[in-house]
């Protein structure tokens, strides 16, 4: 069945986008350490063509080597870090040598953009900001009533035209607003609200893809659901398993968190086991009288309020374009993808609360785990599929990795 093309003629962001403002060197996570930044041809060609002092082609040279290797194709250089870290253009100041010398135009695009993304969806041309920057989780936390967003006319240049392949993807504007309300809607708690998503995804992902007419009666319906507290309630009923909901935890953070973020890693594990070896989740002795006190720290220095996490899956179901309407089978693998995500961004955080309970504290581990597994694909993806290798892809086990 043919469907109505869709104008993109909006712009959408949340409201906070235009607050963004980047801590430079007040940053205690700058984008410049722990990353290797690649780019591409023309970006590279700029930069050499730019440098004029002996200092910086010097770091340049040393910095800034080509990318040779077959996997490398489309990237054909990187900015490599020192042995502490840093890019090697990252001066004791904390500000960019490459940028103070030529301006900011001769950036790479990635070094110019983060922590923004701009995208076209099938309702508009999107503007997000990634968690993985500290100045976003700022933003984050200073929401206490959640996050609006703003739409603006598009400029004509910037005007396209999307045709949708299903019915779902035509609907594609009220389904991820409603999907949106769900997330923020606080008359539940966050656990319960992933939960009801999942029903609703489930609901959705069982419809007839080519029945407009079925997708529009389930979306009335489900705007019932969303105020129905009876059915918050029985999904309150499935079951949680800390100990299940623990080993998940502790699985994700050693198949996520590689060399290069070992020694928070380790920081994170230790707040189970003091005596871990830690490469092997067999040799774990899960203790899981440890995690209940620092849950409870964790929710003291929230102030007992979700609106930190809550603003968090808002951001992060908006950046990463959810929910994916490009098949059923997406669609349930998006909704896998961000309940996993969520179980691992509370987990880090309660273990976060081992070593120190404060803002600065959790910021960081947030940062850090979103620079570990939002901006590296593969991983994410590989996080996600384990789950339905192991038959764990289902609701009810969702249940456990949002539920603690
Ligand atoms: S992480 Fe964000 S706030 Fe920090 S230096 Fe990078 S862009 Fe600026």
């Amino acid at each position: 069945m043919p469907y109505e093309k869709i104008k993109l003629e909006t712009a959408l962001m949340p409201a906070y986008y235009k607050d963004f403002r980047c801590l430079a060197a007040a940053c205690q996570d700058t984008c410049c350490t722990g990353w290797k930044i690649e780019f591409d041809k023309k970006d590279y060609l700029a930069i050499k063509r730019a440098a004029r002092t002996e200092e910086l082609k010097a770091a340049l040279a040393q910095g800034m080597p080509r990318l040779r290797q077959q996997e490398h194709d489309r990237m054909y250089a990187e900015f490599t870090m020192s042995e502490a870290g840093r890019c090697h253009l990252q001066r004791e100041d904390g500000l960019c040598a490459l940028q103070l010398e030529c301006g900011p135009d001769v950036l790479p695009r990635v070094c110019r953009l983060f922590p923004r993304r701009r995208a076209y969806t099938p309702y508009a041309c999107e503007f997000s900001l990634s968690p993985a920057c500290e100045g976003v989780i700022n933003l984050l936390w200073d929401l206490p009533e959640g996050i609006d967003f703003i739409e603006e006319p598009l400029h004509p240049r910037d005007v396209r035209y999307y045709q949708p392949s299903n019915a779902a993807a035509a609907r594609f504007a009220p389904i991820r607003s409603l999907f949106i309300d769900v997330l923020q809607a606080r008359a539940m708690r966050l656990p319960q609200r992933l939960l009801l998503l999942g029903l609703l995804t489930q609901q959705l992902r069982e419809l007839d893809w080519d029945n407009l007419e079925a997708l529009d009666a389930w979306l009335e319906q489900a705007v019932v659901t969303l105020h129905t507290p009876a059915v918050a309630a029985q999904l309150n009923q499935l079951p949680h398993d800390r100990t299940l909901f623990l080993a998940n935890g502790l699985h994700v953070l050693l198949a996520a968190f590689s060399r290069e973020n070992q020694a928070l890693r380790d920081e994170l594990l230790e707040a189970l086991d003091e005596n871990h070896q830690r490469q092997d989740l067999n040799h774990f002795n899960i203790e899981n009288n440890r995690y209940q006190p620092l849950s409870e720290q964790l929710d003291e220095l929230l102030g007992h309020s979700e609106h930190l996490l809550e603003n968090l899956m808002v951001t992060l179901a908006f950046h990463l374009h959810f929910p994916a309407l490009n098949s059923p089978e997406e669609l349930w693998k998006s909704y896998v993808n961000l309940c996993n995500l969520y179980g691992l961004y509370r987990f880090a955080a309660v273990c976060a609360c081992q070593k120190e309970v404060s803002r600065a504290r959790l910021t960081h581990v947030l940062v850090q785990v979103s620079r570990t597994v939002l901006h590296n694909n593969t991983r994410q993806s590989r996080l996600r599929d384990e789950l339905f290798k192991n038959d764990s892809a289902t609701l009810a086990h969702m249940a456990i990795l949002v539920g603690e």
